[in-house]
């Protein structure tokens, strides 16, 4: 599957789901999402029972755009999961989670997971006093991740971090506004990631 570059709320409103792909837009009151717009296309709104398959296809795409990944970068995540100890789709989530362009997006650095990943990649970053430019890389609890000490990346992180001054953190991280230093304190526990993916038909479906 190539990249996507249609309309960001088609993919929220396919999902029935706010993927906060626009960033501080995504919180006024004209979001499709929270007026109530059904899904895009004549067949937008089914009325038959979607099969076993449609419902697994459904939670991959749903996971997929969540985190703006493309097939493959999922089938190599799925395969890291599969291969660790515990219920593969909950070490799938966490992985996910602990990517760096998320953690990112978590800390409120970024309006959202997509300016995260070219936040990463224009080298605004390190982690752990290294650079780092690589979105998909995997933190740990006790990674840091900073800010440059450079005025552009700065006033970038700086306009986010006002704009998000409301936005809760996520108790396994830890940020210090003053120094744009982010933690990760610990590993996220399923009910931390949230509700919003099926990752059991994910797994199902990976696993064929
Ligand atoms: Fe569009 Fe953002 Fe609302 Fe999604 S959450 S539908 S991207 S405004």
């Amino acid at each position: 599957m190539g990249r996507y570059t249609g309309p960001a709320c088609r993919l929220c409103r396919r999902e029935g789901l706010k993927l906060f792909l626009k960033g501080d837009r995504c919180n006024m009151a004209k979001c499709p999402i929270d007026t109530g717009r059904p899904p895009p296309g004549m067949h937008g709104v089914r009325r038959t029972k979607a099969s076993d398959y449609a419902r697994q296809f459904r939670e991959k795409q749903r996971l997929q755009r969540y985190y703006g990944l493309q097939d493959e970068q999922l089938r190599l995540f799925f395969a890291r999961a599969a291969q660790q100890p515990g219920i593969t789709g909950e070490t799938l989530l966490r992985l996910l989670e602990l990517r760096l362009d998320n953690l990112v997006y978590r800390f409120g650095f970024s309006p959202s997971r997509r300016a995260a990943r070219q936040f990463v990649r224009h080298q605004h970053l390190s982690v752990n006093g290294h650079r780092a430019s690589v979105p998909s890389m995997i933190l740990k609890p006790g990674d840091r991740v900073a800010v440059k000490d450079r005025k552009h990346s700065r006033a970038l992180a700086k306009k986010w971090l006002e704009a998000n001054e409301g936005k809760t953190l996520s108790p396994w991280l830890q940020l210090d506004r003053e120094n744009y230093v982010g933690e990760v304190l610990r590993e996220p526990t399923r009910a931390e990631i949230g509700p919003f993916v099926n990752e059991q038909l994910v797994v199902e479906l990976c696993s064929k």
